[in-house]
């Protein structure tokens, strides 16, 4: 028998009247000119396409601090860059050091073991980076073909600040070095040619403030080499870079580019370009560190000690006799903001990525956790916190205004 249409339901009737103020580890908030970008569809070929794409690129060398030609977008979420980046290096047979120090770092492992490739995992012991000297001895001890790591570990809020020095001791032993920077990329310093980084991974909802969906990642020039030398077979189509180059280098096509997606990356790019990247590090530095000045002064604790914490997203002790959970629901309905839990750790996360970083934004999230804890009984000077958060902005207030 035919199935009958299901009882439809507008999607108005499901969405907020006022959608919730993404403070979370993402997505984040979009500008006003990404949305309307990506709200056009046009032909993923022809000649009004490849001005985009070769903006994209050049645009994408200054977010990645690259010369490199290799600048690739991936429709799909920033895994699936992590996935290009990995596979198309990787294969049974080659090995691979793993710094793990959460879920995104983790994962890169678990890709490498998807693909059959030697991997030994690194883990960070406590709320912390790997340490260098960890990797010295990793490396000093046997070849790795590969290193992974991720810049800022959004599941906890840990920053690996030793990159440079890694990516040094990596080229001394002749391994390529990928970088998740999924969160990190353009909110704080990533030298991808002056460190030596080999593969550069970016999502479109983290640092970049564009949608979901469409990733960003770049290759070094020895990173290509080694795909272009692969014998063994390459497992993926879609993620196949030599298949992908062909539309981002030459464009002719692969697959139907995610067009609506990259007509978005093109204008978060466009602003980010427009902001340059020290006055856009200086706007995310100051921002989360006057919202950390604001919880602490509040009486919450930060979960990552300041010499190793991530400013991109802000890791917060959740306080006792209540839950993440239900101080995120209070949020949410009371206050139209919303925040994010974690993965198997007792904390709640606040996004400081692109968007987020705005003063209106940050007085809105500091008032809504400092009141919603109050509400669960956690005794808190939200006044104090308020005072600090405004006392910290020592930036142009205009400045942070959207
Ligand atoms: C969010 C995130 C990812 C995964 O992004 P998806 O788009 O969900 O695949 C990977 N790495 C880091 C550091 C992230 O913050």
């Amino acid at each position: 028998m035919p199935l009958s249409p299901p009882e439809t339901q507008q999607l108005d009737a499901i969405l907020p009247t006022e959608p919730l103020l993404l403070m979370g580890a993402g997505p984040v908030p979009i500008s006003h000119a990404v949305s309307r970008a990506n709200g056009v569809v046009i032909n993923h070929l022809g000649e009004t396409m490849d001005a985009v794409i070769s903006n994209v690129k050049l645009m994408g060398r200054y977010a990645f601090q690259t010369v490199s030609d290799k600048i690739i977008g991936v429709s799909g979420p920033a895994s699936a860059a992590m996935e290009m980046g990995i596979t198309n290096i990787l294969w049974p047979g080659r090995s691979v050091l793993a710094l793990s120090m959460g879920t995104f770092s983790g994962r890169m492992a678990e890709m490498a073991e998807g693909v059959g490739a030697d991997v030994t995992v690194l883990e960070s012991s406590g709320i912390a980076p790997v340490r260098l000297e960890q990797v010295r001895e990793a490396l000093a001890k046997e070849h790795f073909d590969v290193v992974t790591l991720v810049q800022g570990e959004t599941s906890c809020g840990v920053k690996m600040k030793c990159l440079p020095e890694v990516a040094q001791l990596a080229k001394e032993h002749g391994a390529l070095l990928v970088v998740d920077a999924v969160c990190t990329l353009t909110t704080m310093p990533m030298q991808m040619d002056e460190w030596g980084v080999d593969i550069a991974i970016a999502g479109g909802q983290k640092g970049l403030s564009s949608i979901p969906g469409v990733s960003l990642i770049a290759f070094s020039d020895d990173a290509w080499q080694t795909i272009e030398s692969r014998k063994a077979r390459q497992p993926h189509w879609c993620l196949d870079a030599v298949r992908a180059q062909t539309f981002w280098g030459s464009q002719q096509y692969h697959y139907t580019a995610p067009v609506p997606g990259i007509l978005a990356l093109h204008e978060a790019l466009r602003q980010i370009c427009e902001e340059t990247l020290p006055l856009r590090f200086e706007r995310h530095r100051i921002s989360s560190i006057a919202l950390q000045a604001g919880i602490e002064a509040m009486g919450l604790r930060l979960f990552v000690p300041i010499k190793d914490r991530l400013n991109s997203v802000v890791a917060i002790c959740t306080p006792k006799d209540t839950s993440s959970a239900q101080v995120r629901k209070i949020m949410s309905n009371r206050f139209n903001v919303e925040i994010s839990g974690a993965f198997g750790l007792d904390i709640m996360r606040i996004g400081q990525m692109g968007e987020q970083c705005r003063s209106h934004n940050l007085f809105k999230v500091l008032y809504a956790l400092g009141m919603s804890c109050r509400q669960k009984g956690v005794d808190l000077d939200v006044s104090l916190g308020m005072a600090e958060l405004e006392s910290n902005l020592v930036i142009d207030p205009e400045y942070l205004v959207d």
